[in-house]
């Protein structure tokens, strides 16, 4: 082996990197460069890093992240096992990039029926990595530098860094709430846009706007009359409409999730975004998908192909199963999507009762599993801490999950920055829970009540 008289080649390396920038210490050489892309300044930070870990330590009952503590259907999880053991061993291979050709195919037939047009399971589809990708996809997509995205407060906090990354600019429109009829309580429904205020948010400089109906974190659905509403707004400024419809099955109360692609103009500036996540109480298994016109697909295609590329073959095989016996029953009794909004529905109305009767004051959802109530009258157990930046219901999360062992989500979580202290009087609940869960949570919640009341 030949060897080098002198310094090692390593030694000789390392003092040329220092001598050109670089520091190096005890023998290890660190950049000093800033290595953090611009896009990512300002969204480093996020709550469910926060929240995620806050439960885990100290939560006996969990009401804060979205997912259900209850299995999938035993349909569901029966196809994965099938797919899994089938013969068919390329099932373990890629699929189709843009989406496996049997999940495709079923979509295209059950979104067709649903918004009355024809649609082809090749370009008016695409399957994607959960929702999330789906709307990752849009803006890498859609948003140029200095592009405008409306973003209707209070929204599920991923828009914000997207569009951000995407170099756009998010500009924000409320969600104002007006006071229930007496002795009444507040429904999502109450929760509206002000079209004044909605139409002043429009300019020039508007590439697209996001709908989330039914709405996290508010579980509003929006009526055809709301919906009109923007979809008037799009048309007359040309812009693309955004929407996530992750949460479409969950609707309450004989209330109906109305798409606005379906709306006179929409179907060619709109992609709608789904989730077998949400759909089939499988969040982990991370298959969502986009539906929507060849002209706006092809560019997500782009993106996704030069991104992820792929979503896991055994997972589609699976929900395309679990649509294929979906679509068979539509409308009938037996239909999951029925089956799983009636029991939520019970669920919604137990813990509504249940918060009522402590006075955390819900607001009735229409749809989704979350519900978000009141802490107004809490706030003695939870003291201000005046001067602080951070928004009271925040503290009030992380003094609840640490000392009551109860996790929910602040309600400032799901506004910008400039607008957290706007509605800083609420927390989020999960509902999709087990009845055991649930009734732990009222069990921490009497209890709670019966301390405050003691004299
Ligand atoms: N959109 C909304 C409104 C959501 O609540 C969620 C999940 N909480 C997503 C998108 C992401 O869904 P997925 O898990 O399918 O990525």
């Amino acid at each position: 082996m030949l060897r080098r008289a002198g310094p090692s080649l390593r030694h000789f390396l390392l003092e040329r990197k220092s001598s050109a920038g670089y520091s190096s210490y005890s023998g290890e050489v660190k950049m000093s460069r800033p290595v953090q892309a611009q896009r990512l300044e300002g969204i480093d930070k996020n709550i469910w890093v926060e929240f995620v870990k806050l439960a885990a330590t100290y939560s006996t009952v969990n009401l804060g992240q979205g997912f259900p503590d209850f299995p999938p259907p035993d349909f569901l999880k029966e196809a994965f096992v099938r797919a899994l053991s089938r013969e068919n061993h390329m099932l373990h291979q890629y699929t189709r990039a843009f989406g496996h050709p049997l999940l495709v195919k079923i979509l295209a037939q059950l979104f067709g029926k649903l918004l009355g047009r024809d649609l082809d399971p090749m370009t008016n589809v695409m399957v994607t990595v959960g929702a999330y990708q789906a709307l990752f996809c849009c803006f890498q997509a859609f948003v140029d530098e200095g592009d405008e995205v409306i973003i209707i407060e209070p929204f599920f906090d991923c828009y914000e860094p997207m569009v951000k990354m995407a170099g756009g600019m998010p500009v924000f429109v409320p969600l104002r709430p007006k006071a229930p009829q007496d002795g009444k309580l507040m429904s999502s429904a109450d929760w509206q846009l002000d079209p004044a205020e909605l139409a002043s948010k429009f300019s020039e400089r508007t590439k697209a706007i996001v709908l989330n109906s039914p709405n996290n974190p508010l579980g509003k659905v929006f009526s055809r009359g709301e919906l009109e509403l923007i979809a008037d707004l799009c048309v007359k400024h040309d812009v693309l409409c955004i929407s996530d419809e992750v949460y479409e099955w969950l609707v309450y109360d004989g209330k109906e999730h109305i798409r606005i692609a379906s709306l006179q103009g929409m179907w060619d500036r709109t992609v709608i975004i789904g989730s077998a996540g949400k759909t089939f109480s499988a969040t982990g298994w991370k298959v969502g998908w986009t539906v929507g016109p060849n002209r706006l697909l092809q560019h997500l295609r782009t993106v996704h192909q030069n991104s992820v590329y792929h979503c896991a073959t055994v997972a589609q095989e699976a929900v395309a199963q679990g649509f294929q016996r979906e679509l068979e029953l539509y409308g009938k009794p037996d239909s999951y999507f029925i089956q799983l909004s009636k029991e939520l529905q019970q669920k919604r109305d137990w813990l509504v009762q249940s918060l009522d009767a402590v006075g955390m004051k819900p607001i009735v959802p229409e749809g989704t599993y979350f519900l978000v109530a009141d802490i107004s009258e809490f706030e003695s157990d939870v003291p201000d801490v005046p001067d602080s930046d951070e928004p009271y219901d925040s503290r009030f999360a992380k003094w609840m999950v640490k000392n009551k062992g109860l996790a929910a989500i602040p309600l400032s979580a799901f506004y910008c920055g400039a607008h957290k202290n706007n509605y800083n009087r609420f927390i989020r609940f999960c509902f999709a829970k087990e009845e055991a869960t649930l009734k732990a949570a009222n069990d921490i919640l009497q209890k709670w009540k019966r301390e405050k009341t003691r004299p």
